[in-house]
């Protein structure tokens, strides 16, 4: 068991102020923040800096899988950079090759490539679908309405959502939005330069919304026969936070044919370093020598350092089975809010998601919400939870999504659902007048 950091004194409001300053001052703008200033973090619990903790059911955004400071990040952190840290890919090393032996053991036959966050990740998947219509003239990739690929160019162009995009026009030519789980509406908007389908098995920021089977099975077969690859962003959904190390394995689970359904190409990030900056992408054979030496790269991708860790939060997921304890608590976690839901019809209109990855889709008018009405209502709920000691995050205007770390306890998930329940109690007995 690691030892509690003692907590570093608690600092004065003044100094909240202070730091705020300083991003006002000198970081750009470019992320709207809470009103929050956090010092250290332990499991699934953060601090702020004037001592008040928070359990963290944001995780990071579905990056902190073990939670904060988890003590075999830091041992392994520690060893590592004992030894190397950093080489370049101009040679060999041990840890590179065990984790890509690891994943690819995880997902099926085929290679990958590392590099160091989800957007990068993307952009090698845009490269091997251009580099593989690249004899036939073909580079146009499908991609899903309300879906999320990163904030690089060719990123924001294959996100279907008009907000991302704007001021950053011309958009990278090559990408083609449909509605998501419409495998017609696929088929409709294949043009003969199409060489590739991207999706997301759980669409994340764009409201928690899982691919049917039928979907995934249907991309499949077209994609099959129209000689196109099937790629999947799995940077949020990923590495057992739906109960397996792939949302599509989950979500064919006992569906004929499921078991033997693989994409052609998989970007990862998020939770694949627990914290540690890295992303990767699995290519399916043959598909895997696509990008042969100098077609591709990245100077930091897959360094001694950053592969020792992605190792280590593997080898603690498979020992611990916290895929297992994803897919019970995430079970447990849904009845319990599909319950909250049937309670507070007129608050909460459906949870979503699989394992721990899960939204709570808000009804479009709540009645006496509390909070500033030019927010939009994910927000205002996100920072009445906030308020009661829950992190959250929103996905857009009305989902509020969980993606705690996937070793939470299910005490730690009682008390944070006693929370939320009380929260959403608070909501449906408030009188308009009450402050
Ligand atoms: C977060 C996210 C990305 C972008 O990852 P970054 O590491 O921020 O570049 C891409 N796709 C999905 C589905 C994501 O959730």
């Amino acid at each position: 068991m690691k030892e509690i950091v003692p907590a570093p004194p608690p600092i004065v409001r003044n100094d909240v102020a202070t730091i705020q300053g300083l991003f006002q001052q000198n970081v750009v703008p470019s992320y709207g923040r809470f009103d929050l200033v956090l010092s250290h973090g332990t499991g699934p619990y953060v601090w702020d800096v004037t001592g008040r903790r928070y359990t963290d059911l944001g995780g990071g955004i579905a990056v902190n899988a073990l939670g904060h400071s988890p003590a075999a990040i830091t041992d392994a952190l520690i060893e590592q950079s004992r030894k190397l840290v950093h080489i370049s890919n101009l040679y060999y090393h041990e840890t590179q090759g065990r984790l890509a032996q690891n994943i690819v053991s995880l997902i099926g036959s085929g290679k990958i490539f590392f590099c160091n966050s989800g957007a990068e990740a993307n952009e090698g998947l845009y490269k091997v679908a251009r580099k593989f219509g690249h004899d036939e003239g073909r580079f146009e990739i499908i991609t899903a309405l309300n879906s999320f690929h990163g904030r690089t160019l060719a990123g924001i162009a294959a996100t279907g959502q008009d907000k991302i995009k704007k001021g950053f026009e011309p958009a990278v030519t090559g990408f083609r939005h449909v509605p998501y789980n419409d495998l017609q509406a696929v088929r409709d908007a294949i043009s003969p330069a199409t060489i590739a389908v991207l999706i997301e098995g759980i669409q994340g920021e764009g409201g928690v919304t899982p691919a049917t089977p039928e979907y995934l099975l249907g991309l499949r077969k077209l994609c099959d026969e129209r000689k196109m690859l099937l790629l999947m962003d799995a940077v949020q959904d990923g590495h057992f936070r739906t109960g397996r190390f792939q949302s599509f394995q989950r979500i064919l689970e006992g569906v004929p044919g499921g078991e033997t359904f693989l994409p052609d190409g998989i970007s990862m990030a998020k939770s694949l370093g627990a914290g540690f900056p890295m992303g990767a992408f699995w290519l399916r054979s043959p598909h895997g020598d696509l990008l042969s030496a100098g077609t591709h790269g990245t100077t930091y991708g897959g360094s001694p350092l950053a592969c020792s860790v992605a190792l280590k939060v593997l080898e603690v997921m498979q020992r611990e089975k916290l895929g297992d304890n994803a897919r019970m608590l995430g079970d447990w976690f849904k009845s319990k809010l599909r319950e909250l839901g049937e309670k507070h019809p007129g608050i909460i209109r459906e949870v979503r998601g699989h394992g721990l990855m899960l939204g709570i889709e808000l009804c479009p008018e709540i009645p006496n919400l509390p909070g500033d009405p030019a927010k939009a209502q994910s927000m205002r709920l996100v920072l009445l939870l906030q308020e009661a000691g829950i992190l959250t995050v929103p996905a857009g205007t009305q989902v509020i999504r969980l993606l705690p770390p996937l070793n939470l306890l299910q005490e730690q998930a009682v008390e944070a659902m006693q929370t939320i329940e009380t929260v959403f109690e608070r909501i449906a007995t408030r009188v308009p007048s009450a402050a």
